[in-house]
C-alpha cells in the first residue's frame, strides 16, 4: 500500500504502513508506550532545535528539515496509538477539538477581541 496526497490518504493508511515498518523489523519489542512517549519527545525537541536562537518569526527557507521533524513527531505518535491499539484516534481528535472549544468560546477567546478599532 502507497501513501497518497493528503487528500486521500486516511489515519489507518498511516497505522498500517508504519505497523508494516515495525513488525517487518521486529521492533514492537522496544516499542513500550514509555519508550515512544520518550521518542516523539525527542523528536519534537528536534523540530524545536530548528528555531533555537532564530527571531520570533523565523521560517526557514528550505522546509525539508521542519517537515522532516514534523514527520518524525507524527510518526511516533501514530507508533504510539498503534502500540496502545487505539480504536478511533480520529474522534479521539474530534472529541479534544470539540472539548477546546468549549473551554475557548470565540466571543471570549477571538484575537480580534483585543485588536484596536
Ligand atoms: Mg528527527
Amino acid at each position: 500500500m502507497e501513501l497518497q496526497n493528503d487528500s486521500i490518504t486516511t489515519m489507518m493508511d498511516f497505522r498500517k504502513k508504519l505497523k508494516n515498518f515495525v513488525d517487518e523489523r521486529d521492533w514492537n519489542q522496544y516499542h513500550s508506550a514509555k519508550a515512544l512517549a520518550i521518542a516523539l519527545n525527542i523528536e519534537a525537541a528536534e523540530l524545536l532545535e530548528i528555531f533555537l536562537f532564530q527571531p520570533d518569526n523565523f521560517i526557514p527557507e528550505n522546509l525539508d528539515s521542519l517537515t522532516e521533524e514534523m514527520a518524525d513527531v507524527f510518526i511516533y505518535l501514530m507508533n504510539l496509538v498503534n502500540s496502545l491499539k487505539i480504536d478511533n484516534f480520529t474522534q479521539i481528535i474530534k472529541k479534544k477539538i470539540e472539548k477546546n472549544a468549549k473551554k475557548y468560546p470565540i466571543k471570549e477567546f477571538s484575537a480580534k477581541k483585543y485588536k484596536k478599532q
